[in-house]
């Protein structure tokens, strides 16, 4: 229980909530500056199919404090949601994907590559997502068609009647969609077939002991059968030896993305590493 002591301070009775409030207050705080000063960016995990060809990549948001520590998502996107911040970070995120896509329509051996950008339930959800996306494409002159939005299971679960009108929406502008951690979720097949979704992407936690756990092997494997029947793409995250990899294209799984091949990379460091892995 929080004691009001004058204009935004707040008094707590236990000492470790106190500490938990002001880390949190600290942090809100500094995620502003970080907006402010340009202290966050994105690096780009190459996506490769069969034939190890990079077709695209995943935009991952990372904040590069002014000491040049580097934090990732874990450690401040959750403070970001539910200060409401990642609606602003969210919109940051999306500019700069579609600046660096409209970049890449530009160089002729990199005009196919598609870019997915992860999307909160949030921002998803606020009144001017659409809106606000229109702007970003007219403001970058980027081509939607090579933009993928990842989208959660619980998003799909929590509003679906908005959620499925906002994707019919993007849809006709090229967008496609992904819907991210695929199986950790609680989203009903009907959901699944109902959604103009174009590719289910599945959780690097069942990716971890493929090879060794029966329950992961059978849960992947119905996966990528259930996106086959939807006719919807199947990629994999969290790939990381050449067995997992061919654990995948045995049950018919095709387009890879993690650490066998590479880790998220700066901007600069994509692009020579996508024009040169042709
Ligand atoms: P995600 O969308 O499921 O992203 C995949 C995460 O797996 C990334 O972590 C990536 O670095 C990591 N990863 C990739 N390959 C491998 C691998 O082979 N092995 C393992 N163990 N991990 C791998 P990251 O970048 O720390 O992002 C974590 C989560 O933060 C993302 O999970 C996503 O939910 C969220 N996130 C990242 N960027 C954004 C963003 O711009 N906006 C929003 N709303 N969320 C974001
Ligand atoms: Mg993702
Ligand atoms: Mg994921
Ligand atoms: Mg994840």
């Amino acid at each position: 229980q929080a004691k009001a002591c004058g204009r935004n301070t707040y008094r707590f009775h236990d000492p470790a909530v106190q500490a938990a409030w002001t880390a949190r207050a600290e942090l809100e705080g500094a995620m502003r500056r970080a907006l402010r000063h340009g202290e966050f960016v994105l690096h780009y995990q190459p996506q490769l199919d069969r034939s190890s060809r990079v077709i695209g990549a995943e935009a991952l948001l990372r904040w590069r404090l002014p000491d040049g520590r580097l934090l990732y998502p874990a450690e401040f996107i959750g403070a970001a949601e539910e200060s409401g911040l990642i609606i602003e970070i969210g919109r940051w995120v999306l500019r700069t994907a579609c600046a660096e896509l409209a970049h890449w329509q530009r160089h002729p051996d990199m005009a196919g590559l598609t870019l997915s950008v992860n999307v909160s339930a949030n921002q998803f959800t606020e009144a001017d997502f659409v809106p606000m996306l229109q702007g970003i494409f007219e403001e970058t002159g980027v081509q939607p068609a090579s933009l993928k939005l990842e989208l959660t299971e619980s998003l799909v679960v929590s509003d679906f009647t908005q959620t499925a009108r906002t994707m019919a929406l993007l849809k006709q502008r090229g967008i496609s969609f992904s819907l991210d951690d695929f199986g950790t979720g609680y989203s009903s097949l009907a959901y699944l077939r109902k959604l103009p979704l174009d590719q289910l992407k599945i959780d690097q936690s069942f990716m971890r002991d493929v090879l060794t756990d029966q329950n992961d092997a059978s849960i992947v494997r119905s996966i990528i059968a259930l996106g086959d029947s939807l006719g919807l793409q199947v990629i994999a995250e969290g790939v990381e030896t050449p067995g997992q990899r061919q654990f995948l294209s045995d049950a018919g799984c095709f387009i890879y993305q993690g650490f066998l091949y590479q880790h998220a990379l700066s901007a600069e460091h994509f692009t020579q590493y996508a024009r040169s892995a042709h």
